[in-house]
């Protein structure tokens, strides 16, 4: 199964629009994230565990094209 919490984000300053790379288990711990830009904080938050949420999502996705595949080259 492939670990998507190492996925890389990009994500913007609130303030100034610079470009900060985070990964997605950064929002899953709701981390802060220092802008080196104008120095501010950004607080990532991990609505409704919507990280997991979609994770799971996408392994159910994965599993059924997986399903599929077998189907097709038995
Ligand atoms: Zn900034």
């Amino acid at each position: 199964m492939i670990n998507f919490y190492t996925t890389w984000l990009e994500i913007n300053c609130p303030k100034c629009s610079y470009q900060i790379d985070i990964q997605l288990i950064d929002v899953r711990d709701e981390i802060t994230v220092f802008c080196h830009n104008c120095k501010t904080n950004i607080q990532l938050f991990n609505e409704d565990a919507s990280v997991d949420t979609g994770i799971a999502k996408i392994n159910q996705t994965m599993k059924d094209l997986d399903d599929t595949l077998n189907k097709l080259f038995r």
